[in-house]
């Protein structure tokens, strides 16, 4: 995989040619074909989908079912039903733990989350644990930043109803083994729950392999437009759940005081779904397919490892992470002494664009001493060079405030 090459696939850097983009981890950059197979798709195809009987709705439908498959193949999902369109992993996960909820979790009840979530695979889950009287536990992070394993066993030992976990850590890049937690917890009959924002951009991923029952992902994350996320769940039990939200197109049969619900996945797709949106995240599937997501990963493992060695030149300089082949291309940091929306702000003067704060992960900064981060995220566009630009930006950075440090 030739980064250069790449990146002429994407007019953002046409627009702005000396820009260094480090913050894909919040949203990534869309190469042409994305935006050129939504313009189309509104251009020559638009209609609402399953509610027309007229042949251009016929063939948005087409589209947007075809979408449901692609997303579907690339996640290895035994069924395209096992594939919901929502607006994105937030959405996902606060219907998996609305429905969990719902049908399944019982006063008592335990729900395993850790410490490194992201607050949309923690505060859907506080919701649910307040409505029906359970209670949540966190596996703890070591000092390198990876899941506490010891303490999880003896987490998932107790019998948690739901284990909810990251695949990778936004701020620390950690890979976690989502596969052997989810053997410990499945054998405990709990729920296996997966926040795939980080990892179905980056990792090769087919859902059996990691063991889950549910897999939430953004489109935005992984080349494709705002508003196109996937839960994945396994057909059996998103069988059983009720909906999360409700309305149109989600419905048997209606009366004044009740209705029955139709089968998934439109029991879970209330209202007009994002389906320009999902034909937009098709042609980032196609994209990345074409790539190979093996040469993407190993793509993201050579700058990280890369990243990691140059910046560990910059002194004073406090890196959050593990080294390791289960590190993925994230790497959040602090100049001690200085407010790293300081440090954010003077690199972006320098033409880097990196996130600062707390990346909604505000546990995890407790847990790390810090309360915010700088961080830096690398993507199928970025090159060694784009490393370089960041070291050469933090050491003029160091210079600029050395009163602080
Ligand atoms: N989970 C993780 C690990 C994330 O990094 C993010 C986004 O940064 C999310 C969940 C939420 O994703 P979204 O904002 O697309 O819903």
């Amino acid at each position: 995989m030739d980064a250069r090459e790449v990146k002429n696939d994407f007019p953002i850097f046409d627009a702005h040619p000396d820009l260094v983009f480090l913050d894909s981890a919040a949203s990534s950059q869309k190469p042409r074909s994305v935006l050129l197979a939504m313009t189309r798709f509104y251009e020559t195809s638009y209609a609402n989908v399953h509610r027309g009987s007229y042949p251009l709705s016929d063939a948005a439908t087409d589209a947007y079912e075809k979408a449901r498959e692609k997303a579907a193949a690339f996640i290895g999902a035994a069924r395209p039903e096992e594939v919901i369109f929502v607006r994105n992993t937030t959405e996902a996960l606060n219907l998996v733990a609305h429905s969990v909820a719902e049908a399944f979790l019982n006063e008592g009840d335990l729900i395993v989350v850790s410490e490194m979530e992201h607050h949309a695979n923690l505060v859907p889950w506080q919701r649910a644990a307040a409505w029906r009287g359970a209670r949540i536990e966190a596996i703890p992070i070591t000092d390198e930043g990876r899941l506490d394993l010891e303490a999880a066993k003896s987490l998932i030992e107790q019998g948690p109803r739901v284990l909810a976990i990251t695949q990778m850590s936004n701020v620390l890049g950690t890979v976690n083994p989502v596969r052997t937690l989810a053997e410990w917890a499945k054998a405990k009959g709990a729920l296996v729950v997966v926040d795939g924002a980080q990892g179905a951009p980056h990792i090769p991923t087919k859902v059996a392999d990691l063991g889950a029952d549910f897999y939430a992902f953004s489109g935005h994350k992984m080349l494709g437009p705002t508003g196109a996320g996937v839960l994945w769940g396994r057909h059996e039990l998103l069988a059983e759940l009720p909906p999360f939200l409700t309305g149109g197109g989600m419905i048997q049969r209606v009366r004044i005081d009740r209705s029955t619900y139709d089968a998934p996945p439109a029991r879970f797709e209330a209202g007009t779904p994002p389906f320009a949106e999902a034909v937009g995240l098709a042609a980032a599937i196609d994209y990345l397919e074409r790539l190979g997501m093996e040469a993407v990963w190993a793509h993201d493992r050579m700058l990280v490892e890369y990243a990691l060695e140059s910046l560990a030149q910059v002194p004073d300089l406090k890196i959050f992470g593990p080294r390791g082949e289960d590190r993925g291309g994230v790497v959040s940091f602090v100049f001690p002494g200085l407010h790293a929306h300081d440090l954010a702000t003077f690199l972006g003067q320098a033409g880097v664009a990196v996130r600062s704060g707390h990346h909604c992960a505000q546990p995890l900064h407790r847990r790390l001493g810090v309360s915010s981060t700088a961080r830096a995220s690398f993507y199928i566009y970025n090159t060694r060079e784009d490393v370089d630009r960041l070291v050469e930006a933090l050491l003029k950075a160091r210079e600029f405030f050395k009163d602080w440090l």
